[in-house]
Parts: C-alpha cells; structure tokens; sequence
C-alpha cells in the first residue's frame, strides 16, 4: 500500500516559535491524491538526525517529503542529510546556481556566496526550479521510494507542491484515486451519546465514520477513499444519509459552517434582529459573534457572574432598548468543581430557561458555554421557523 511520511525541518518548529502549518497542507494534498500518511516527523536543524529520520521513513515509506533547511546558510541542513540518508555526496549543480543568480539580479542585487551552497544537491538528485523563491528544491529517487525537499518558507513550499510534486507523484505512482471528507457539526450533545447512535456505521472503513469532540460541539468526519471525486462524492452522500437519520437533534452544519454563522442565516430569514448579553464569559461571545459581523452594539458582556434571578430581567431591559425580538442570555458560573451555566432565550413565541454543568477543564469553559448557549438559540429558532 502506498504510504507517505512528512518531515518538518526547524529547529524553530521543534522551540515552538513558529507553528508547523506546513505539515497540515502537505497531509492535505497527499490525502486529495489518495496517498495514506501515518506519521509526521518534527526534527531540529541537525544533519544527523535528519538523515536517521529520512532512513527511518524509507523503511515504512515510499513518499518521503521534507519541508524547510533548504536556506543559504551552513544552518540550514537538508541537503546534506538527505545526501547522508542515502549514502551519496553532495554536488554543485551549476545551472541551478545559473538560476539562484539569476533570481537575485531579478532582485538587483548580487548572490552571496552562501548562496552558492544551494546549488550542491545530493548526487543524481532531480532539482526542482523554485521560481517564488532562492532555495532550489529537489527529488532523489531510489528504486522504491522518493525523497522530495521543498523550502519551508509556506508560500514557496505550497506553489512548487501544487505545480511540481502533485504532478510528479501522479505520474510515478500511476494516482488516479482521491480521498475525500466531509465534516458534519453537531452541538449540544455528548460525544458519548453521539457514539451510541452511530457506533456500527463508525466501524465503516471505506467511508470511514469518525468523531471529534469539541467543548460543547462534536464533529464527524466521513472520509472516502475511490477512484474519481464523483465516486467519492457519492459514497459521502451515502453513508451522510445514514448518519442523519441516526442523529436524533443538534446537526447544525457541514464543513466550514459555523454555529454563529447559521444563526445569523436564521435571524436574517425570519426578518428578526437579536440582542446576546454574556456573563462571565472573559468576552468569548462577543469574539465569537463579531468574526460574522454580528453588531458589537447588541452584545453586552459582563465580566462578572450574574446573579441566575437578575438575568432574564437584564436580558429584557436591554433588548426593549435594541428593540429586538429575539435575546440570548449566557451566564457562567465557574466554582472549583464544576461550570454551571444558565441560559436564557426570549424570542416571539416565550420566554425559555435552561441550566447545565460541565466537568471540564476552565480553559475549556467559556467556549463550551457560548456552544451550548448558542446551540439552545439555534434551536428556538428552528422550532419557530416550523411554527411560523
Ligand atoms: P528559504 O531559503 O526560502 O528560507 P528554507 O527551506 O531554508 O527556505 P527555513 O529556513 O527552514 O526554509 O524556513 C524559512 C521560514 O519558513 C521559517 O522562518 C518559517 O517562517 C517558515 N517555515 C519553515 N518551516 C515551516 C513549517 N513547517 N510550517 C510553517 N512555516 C514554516
């Protein structure tokens, strides 16, 4: 079975300076193709442990592809350990020096000498023309597998994946298939109960069914693996049919859908306007709400806890003054063992009161409290979109 491993190069990777975006788009597009990865490796800037990583990938691995330590200077590493890795030298490769110097006058200014250093890839490497940036990347083939090595700058990295290396792999591995996933959301309800009622279908494996809980929200994931998009598409269809008529309430969206952001759809196709006031909260509902544009003048957050009783009254006084139909009302009460939460939701057909509790981490708490706030408000408003 064809497999693929990545390696991110950076010592300011592994420091946690920067964040490892890279390996993200890289599984990506090797998912698309159809290409199973079931390891990443995070390594530092050191030539030896690159290169026992590169061997150790070549045991398990056909597709080899490595990001970032492709710079100038003598700390960038990866040529000489993927040379390392596969027991050959480095050598100077004139017409990409050609290139590297072209680049810079491009530029108006000289290439350094240090800029020379990337012109010496391993021996027998294919270099690969990087024309977003200095760095040459380059693909060494070895009888069953390949090590591709792309520049960890992002954009320089995503452009030559896209135009060189999604090709390449295609045409080498004969990749007509595709993987493809879609993600259902659901709100207010347990990851648990979820599992109950889809538990045979999450034993699927192709589609797979898989869950993902967040605070206050669950994803499921259905990932196909065929040999056209359509036939991907379909099987999705399919096996998303099944998992609707099991999950009994909460299905709030699909892939990049939001919870906010459906509420807003809701508000707007019923004509109605909102006002949202947030207790405790540190100020999460107001950011959650104004990434969808969400008017930050009818949203009232209050550091501090409310007193249960005084919200509605709260909730009343400052939605006569917005004059606005619907109120959503979120107070969080945070002691040392648990969360509690009372929520408050007046729209056009009566006023509800609801209270929960969740035993997990405070970090965690004000956004399992505003998902679970605004998921009650969803559902209000879906139960008067049915009435009206
Ligand atoms: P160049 O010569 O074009 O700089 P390079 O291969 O030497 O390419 P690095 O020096 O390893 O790349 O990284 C350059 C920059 O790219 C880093 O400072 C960082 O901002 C970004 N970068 C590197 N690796 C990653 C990664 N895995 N994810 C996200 N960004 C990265």
């Amino acid at each position: 079975m064809l497999t693929a491993e990545i390696i991110a190069i950076g010592t300011e990777l592994l420091l946690g300076e920067i964040q490892d975006t890279n390996t993200r788009y890289l599984a990506r597009s090797l998912r698309d193709l159809g290409v199973n990865i079931y390891r990443a490796t995070l390594v530092g800037d050191n030539v030896e442990r690159i290169a026992q990583v590169i061997r150790e990938a070549m045991g398990r691995a056909q597709i080899i592809i490595t990001s970032g330590g492709l710079g100038p200077t003598v700390d960038d590493p990866t040529r000489a350990a993927v040379a390392l890795a596969l027991g050959v030298e480095t050598e100077f490769r004139p017409e990409l020096w050609e290139q590297i110097q072209l680049r810079f006058s491009n530029y108006g200014r000289p290439a350094s000498p240090n800029n020379r250093r990337q012109a010496w890839i391993p021996a027998g490497a294919i270099p690969i023309r990087n024309p977003v940036g200095t760095a040459p990347a380059f693909i060494c083939e070895t009888v069953n597998s390949c090590i591709i090595s792309l520049p960890g700058v992002p954009r320089e990295m995503e452009y030559l994946t896209q135009t060189v290396v999604i090709p390449y792999l295609r045409d080498r591995f004969q990749l007509t298939g595709t993987i493809k996933a879609r993600v259902l959301h659901v709100a207010g309800v347990g990851e648990s109960t979820i599992d109950e009622w889809i538990e045979d279908l999450e034993t699927s494996s192709n589609p797979t069914v898989g869950l993902l809980a967040h605070p206050g929200q669950v994803d499921i994931r259905i990932t196909a693996k065929a040999d056209t998009l359509a036939e991907a598409d379909q099987m999705i269809a399919q096996m998303e049919a099944r998992v609707r008529e099991r999950i009994q309430e909460g299905l709030y969206g699909v892939d990049h859908e939001t919870l906010e952001a459906v509420i807003l759809q809701l508000l707007r196709d019923r004509g109605l306007s909102a006002v949202m006031v947030g207790c405790g909260l540190k100020g999460a509902l107001r950011e959650r709400m104004e990434r969808i544009h969400f008017p930050a003048s009818s949203i009232l957050e209050l550091d501090q806890t409310c007193n249960a009783e005084d919200l509605p009254a709260k909730l009343i006084e400052f939605q006569k003054e917005h004059h606005a139909q619907i109120a959503l009302g979120i107070n969080l009460l945070t002691t040392s063992e648990k969360h509690l939460l009372d929520i408050t939701i007046i729209t056009p057909e009566g006023t509800s009161q609801c209270s929960r509790s969740y035993g997990g981490e405070r970090l965690l708490s004000n956004l399992w409290a505003v998902n679970t706030g605004l998921e009650m408000l969803r559902r209000k408003l879906v139960e008067g979109q049915r009435i009206s």
